[in-house]
């Protein structure tokens, strides 16, 4: 890796004050009580390892969206009991990220102590990337880690900021490892590459298609995104979810694929419902909707097409099996109710049977395959549904820019 990691700086961090930018924006259920501590648990290799250096650690994280306001329900309070109970030692709590108390509590810091400072987006200046706020946080650390993939993709205090005002910053394990498979798949990846991509928008993933094109051997279009393209080749698509605006950039792509010899693969068949008229949540509605699998790849209107057929699993399932390398991001369906996650289902079975190099981009897709119970088959799950797909668009994220160089 080009830049810095945790483990070239391993000999520096004994008796040094160790800032640790981490993602613990973990889930909370209404009694705030942590519902995943997955993310916690993805840092530990890092803390522990700043810990056996002899290095003082203060901890550093957003959590939710207080929007700049000191709010209680977003405190990271509930996060340091876990993280003690996790590494079996007592971690000290600051009830800010800055300032004087903060700072007299990480100079009296023992080697291997540990601190979590309070949640840094209740200042706007943390996303505002303010210099000054960054400075301050800065002051508080000797070294910098950045362990937290989930945010590289946004430039903010504690990810891009501070870095101007400490010498040395590393990336953590979590991080060097992200960066190692998703680098990986834009750097010579075993041919053939396969991207499949998901999920409710095309708007969201233009980028990464376009990126995607001069990259991969086939792209494997499904769940609501599919829409836009079938509606852009001209099919019936009757009241699927379609962005009217991004027809003709679907028709762009299509195109721009053709040119690149690219295979574009889009569903043949549907699983199609009929939601109840009136008012009310989509979800609830479509757990209640009438529905029927089309065996054709025209929808009538009333009908809004929520999965892929089963035609269409054995046709994407095919192409996975063919494949060396692919990397996955977005549901084929409404995988969240249980009567549309077999398209989704069938995807992620395939990939795990594929014997391939498989990455999955995070956000919805992981949560698919943890609902499915096959995020071990598959060889990276990404931390970071953002940051996967602003890597995949070939830019380079924030928060790895700005550390430093080997
Ligand atoms: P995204 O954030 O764009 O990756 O979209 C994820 C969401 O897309 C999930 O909540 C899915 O329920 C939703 N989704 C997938 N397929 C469809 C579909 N055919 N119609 C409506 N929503 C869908």
């Amino acid at each position: 890796m080009a830049k810095l990691t945790i483990e070239d700086i391993s000999g520096e961090l004994k008796g040094k004050k160790v800032l640790m930018r981490v993602d613990f924006n973990v889930p909370l259920d209404a009694n705030r009580v942590i519902t995943s501590d997955k993310r916690i648990s993805a840092s530990l290799p890092s803390i522990k390892f700043v810990i056996e250096k002899g290095g003082k650690l203060i901890l550093m994280s957003h959590l939710g969206r207080p929007k700049g306001k000191k709010t209680p329900e977003f405190s990271l309070d509930v996060v340091v009991v876990k993280l003690s109970e996790l590494l079996g030692k007592p971690v000290k709590f600051a009830h800010d990220c800055i300032g004087d108390e903060v700072k007299k509590m990480a100079d009296s810091l023992n080697d291997g102590d540990v601190m979590l400072l309070e949640n840094l987006r209740f200042y706007k200046e943390e996303e505002g990337n303010d210099p000054e706020f960054s400075k301050k946080l800065a002051s508080l650390g000797e070294i910098y880690i950045n362990d937290a993939f989930g945010t590289a993709h946004r430039a903010h205090a504690s990810t891009a900021g501070v870095c101007k005002y400490i010498k040395k910053c590393a990336a953590g394990f979590l991080m060097e490892k992200e960066l190692k498979f998703l680098g990986k798949l834009l750097s010579k990846p075993e041919k053939p590459f396969i991207a499949i991509l998901g999920g409710a928008k095309v708007s969201d993933k233009i980028m990464v298609i376009e990126n995607l094109l001069n990259i991969v051997d086939g792209i494997i279009i499904g769940g609501g995104m599919a829409y836009t393209f079938l509606k852009a080749k001209g099919r019936q698509i009757g009241d699927s979810l379609c962005e009217n605006d991004k027809v003709n950039t679907a028709k762009e792509i299509l195109k721009k694929a053709l040119d690149k010899n690219v295979s574009i693969y889009l569903p043949i068949d549907h699983i199609v419902a009929k939601l109840p008229q009136g008012d009310g949540d989509f979800m609830e509605k479509l757990k209640k909707a009438e529905y029927k699998e089309v065996l054709v790849d025209d929808i009538d209107d009333g009908w809004e097409g929520v999965d892929i057929g089963k035609n269409t699993i054995e046709k994407f399932s095919n192409v996975i099996a063919k494949s060396k390398t692919i990397f996955w991001n977005g549901p084929m369906g409404v995988f969240e109710v249980d009567q549309f996650s077999k398209g989704t289902l069938g995807i992620a079975q395939a990939m795990a049977a594929s014997g391939a190099v498989t990455v999955v981009g995070g956000g919805d897709s992981a949560s698919a395959l943890k609902k499915l119970k096959l995020t071990d088959k598959m060889t990276h799950v990404s931390t970071g549904g953002g940051a996967s797909m602003e890597f995949m668009e070939g830019i380079e994220l924030p928060g790895v820019a700005a550390l430093t160089d080997k």
